[in-house]
């Protein structure tokens, strides 16, 4: 298995890495050079597997041996040993021909544990067989960092970084990134957005130099490893709902942002998972909704919404779907990579869009729609959906067919968004391992979203010794 970039210029490398270099060198994103397809044979027998015996299955194929196979199997036991639930990603039915995938039962209670666990106990197998150490990078709109830094705090030779938006995450969200002690673990809350982050981030790993001399890593959903752990749940929960209902195609409701989890679907699609639609849920930060129902990918004005994880303009994951949607013609995503930079827009063709369409369905979903569905399910089923998880449902009422059946991910726990469910005027109980971050000290350093400051500010914790 070779991984490639999408704009062309990273000759083929292995699995590890493509791990380590998550953002292409080249400024691109690495996907796989071809996608393996899963013969119909093999998915009934997948059908049968546990969680962790399918993400190995999953796995393999990309792996490919880099990992023995032993190994690769208790990295994937000690991840997911982490979960609350024995099935990790349980399928629960809400109402007919409506389902709700709970991918909140890791440590920090959002969907970004299921790839950040697994790619802490990754980097740390790196380490102890290379011998060199890890310093992580990443920037967050709230879950990633703290699913990151839980994945990788007390690990040896791994030092951490995570820029978070100074002020518009969740207050569960700030205190479980910044509550953590730790000489290796630094967090940034820079005054700007998640997009200035995330630029921000990218601009140092595109410094090459800069990169390979304090060994970067990634942790956001550039990294290849966040989108490959990521389709197994959609393998998961689509054999459980198969297997209740006897039906064969399935939608999937997708509450979306950087395009990552919605392009682990597709991923899953490819490789040969029977999925019908699927839609693509956002907030008022609605341009990939744009997108679908226009093809034209112009970031607008930023907002801030009740589901403050979902609030991005820039999409970084897009690049990975428009490289498929232009054939895999990595000239042509440079291209228009470059027109996007200069002239802020991407415009695709009659005939893309026309394919466009028939991958996804999409739905932008406003606020009061957001906090209404909250309300509405929580009298009619009782169910308390988080905002995120709001979002793809209010999606799946649009665009889903009454006859359809639909997954819709449910991508945190209610209790991190306690803002939000507040003005729905319900009252939650907290789960215990959120209630006691409350008394905790804080620790944290508000930066101005200026690369060079917070260049330096790497550079003092990468020379700064580990244990
Ligand atoms: C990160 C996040 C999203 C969006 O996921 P993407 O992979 O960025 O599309 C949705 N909901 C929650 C709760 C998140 O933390």
């Amino acid at each position: 298995m070779n991984f490639v970039s999408t704009r062309g210029n990273v000759s083929k490398i292995g699995f590890i890495d493509t791990v380590l270099m998550g953002l292409a060198n080249d400024g691109g994103l690495l996907v796989p050079e071809k996608i393996p397809q899963i013969p119909a044979e093999k998915l009934k027998a997948m059908s049968q597997l546990t969680y962790q015996e399918l993400a190995y299955e999953i796995f393999s194929y990309y792996v490919d041996g880099e990992i023995p196979e032993d190994e690769l199997k208790s990295l994937i036991k000690k991840s997911y040993a982490t979960f609350r639930h024995p099935e990790v990603t349980p399928v629960k039915k809400v109402k007919e021909n409506m389902y709700v995938l709970e991918l909140f039962h890791g440590p920090t209670f959002a969907f970004k544990d299921i790839a950040l666990q697994f790619l802490g106990n990754l980097y740390s197998y790196v380490a102890k067989k290379t011998g060199e150490s890890i310093n992580i990078l990443g920037a967050t709109s709230g879950d990633t960092g703290a699913s990151a830094i839980e994945g990788v705090r007390g690990k040896e030779g791994i030092r951490i970084c995570i820029l978070h938006p100074y002020g518009k995450v969740s207050k569960v969200q700030e205190l479980q990134m910044t509550t953590v002690n730790d000489k290796s673990v630094l967090n940034l809350a820079i005054k700007g957005t998640f997009d200035d982050g995330q630029r921000i981030i990218k601009e140092l790993f595109a410094d090459v130099e800069f990169k390979n001399k304090y060994h970067l890593r990634a942790i956001n959903s550039i990294n290849f490893v966040r989108i490959l752990a990521q389709t197994v749940y959609y393998f998961y929960s689509y054999f459980q709902v198969t297997k209740e209902k006897g039906t064969k195609k399935v939608n999937f409701s997708v509450p979306t942002g950087n395009f990552g989890d919605i392009f682990a679907g597709y991923l899953a699609k490819k490789m040969g998972l029977p999925v019908d639609k699927l839609i693509v849920a956002t907030n008022e930060n609605n341009i990939l909704e744009g997108f679908i129902h226009d093809g034209v990918y112009k970031p607008g004005e930023f907002r801030s919404t009740y589901s403050p994880s979902m609030d991005i303009q820039v999409a970084s994951n897009f690049e990975r779907y428009l490289y498929y949607l232009l054939g895999e013609n990595p000239k042509e995503v440079s291209d228009l990579m470059e027109k996007f930079k200069s002239e802020g827009k991407i415009v695709v063709n009659e005939e893309q869009l026309r394919q466009v369409k028939e991958d996804f369905a999409a739905h932008g979903v406003e606020g009061e729609e957001c906090l209404q569905t909250i309300s509405k399910y929580y009298a009619e089923t009782s169910y308390l959906l988080d905002p995120h998880t709001a979002c793809g449902v209010a999606a799946y009422e649009r665009c889903n067919e009454l006859d359809e059946v639909c997954i819709t991910l449910a991508t945190a726990h209610p209790a991190k968004f306690n803002e939000s469910i507040e003005r729905c005027h319900i009252n939650q109980t907290f789960p215990e391992q959120i209630s006691q971050l409350f008394d905790r000290p804080q620790y944290q350093e508000v930066v101005e979203a200026d690369k060079d400051e917070i260049a330096r500010k790497l550079e003092r914790l990468f020379n700064s010794s580990v244990k």
